[in-house]
C-alpha cells in the first residue's frame, strides 16, 4: 500500500473516530420499539418508534437519517437509510415509500407491526441547514419530501424570517407524502412560498415534472438550494 493511501486511510479512521465520538452511546444499533404506524400518503407510511431499551439517545440534527435492519427472508439483516422527521422528544419517527421490488420496505410495511422491536442506528449525515440568514430553496420530488420536512419544522420552531421557496413535485396530491404538514408549516413561516408540479392535471401550480425555468425564483449569491428526489425515469 502506498504512502499516500495510508495517510489517507488514517484521516478516515480519524474522521470515523470523530463521528462516532459525536453520539451518546457507543452502540451501533439500540432496539427501538414500533409504537404507531399511519397511512400517510398513498403507499407511504409513518413509523414511530420509542426506545426498547435505556440506551442513551442522541440528539438529531433535522436532515439526518438513521439506518434500520431489517432480518429478510433468508435470515440476514439488511440495512436501509431514512431521514428522520420531527416527532415527540425522544422517538424515531420515519416516512418510508413502499418499493414494491425492493428488499427491505415491502417487510417493513406488511410485516412489522406495533410491539415490535427493530434495530436503530444513532442519527448521521450532514445534509443540514446552515445558520445563516440567506434564502433558500428547498426542492423534492416524492419521497425526497422527508429531510425538507425536517428543514421546514426546524425554521417554524426557530420563528425563521428566511425567504423560503419550498418546490415539490409529484405524481398527484394523493401520493404526496407529508402534504398536509409541510402546507401548514410553510403557511407558518412569515417568509415561505410553495409552488408544485403535478402529473396529474389540476393537482399542482403546473403540469408535469418539476421544471424551475417556468418560475421565478429570484436567487441571489447568499441563497442556498437543495434538491432531494429521484430523477424522473
Ligand atoms: C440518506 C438516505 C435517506 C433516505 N431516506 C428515505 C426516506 O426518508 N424514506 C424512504 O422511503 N426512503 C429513503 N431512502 C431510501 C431507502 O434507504 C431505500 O433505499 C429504499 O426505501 C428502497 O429500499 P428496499 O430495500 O425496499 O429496496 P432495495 O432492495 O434496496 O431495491 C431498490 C430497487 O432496486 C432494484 N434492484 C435491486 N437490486 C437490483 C439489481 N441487481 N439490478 C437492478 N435493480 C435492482 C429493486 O428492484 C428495487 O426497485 C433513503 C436513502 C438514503 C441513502
Amino acid at each position: 500500500m502506498g504512502r499516500g493511501l495510508l495517510a489517507h486511510g488514517g484521516c478516515l479512521i480519524k474522521l470515523e473516530k470523530g463521528l462516532y465520538g459525536q453520539q451518546a452511546n457507543d452502540v451501533m444499533f439500540a432496539p427501538f420499539t414500533l409504537i404507531s404506524k399511519e397511512d400517510i400518503a398513498e403507499g407511504v407510511v409513518a413509523f414511530e418508534f420509542e426506545p426498547a431499551d435505556d440506551t442513551p439517545l442522541t440528539r438529531s440534527i433535522p436532515g439526518q437519517y438513521v439506518t434500520i435492519q431489517v432480518k429478510v427472508k433468508d435470515g440476514i439483516r439488511q440495512p436501509r437509510q431514512f431521514t428522520l422527521v420531527p416527532s415527540q422528544e425522544g422517538h424515531r419517527r420515519v416516512v418510508i415509500r413502499k418499493d414494491p421490488q425492493g428488499e427491505v420496505t415491502p417487510i417493513l410495511h406488511e410485516d412489522i407491526n406495533v410491539g415490535d422491536v427493530l434495530e436503530i442506528s444513532n442519527p448521521y449525515g450532514d445534509v443540514v441547514l446552515d445558520e445563516g440568514h440567506g434564502a433558500l430553496v428547498l426542492g423534492s420530488a416524492g419521497i425526497g419530501t422527508t429531510p425538507i420536512v425536517a428543514f421546514l419544522d426546524r425554521l417554524a420552531k426557530e420563528g425563521s424570517q428566511r425567504k423560503v421557496t419550498v418546490l415539490h413535485a409529484d405524481h398527484s396530491k394523493d401520493r404526496w407524502p407529508g402534504r398536509q404538514i409541510m402546507e401548514r408549516l410553510v403557511d407558518s413561516l412569515p417568509n415561505g412560498r410553495m409552488i408544485t408540479w403535478m402529473e396529474t392535471p389540476g393537482d399542482g401550480d403546473y403540469e408535469g415534472f418539476m421544471n424551475i425555468s417556468e418560475v421565478d425564483l429570484d436567487f441571489d449569491q447568499d441563497t442556498t438550494a437543495f434538491m432531494c428526489g429521484p430523477l424522473p425515469s
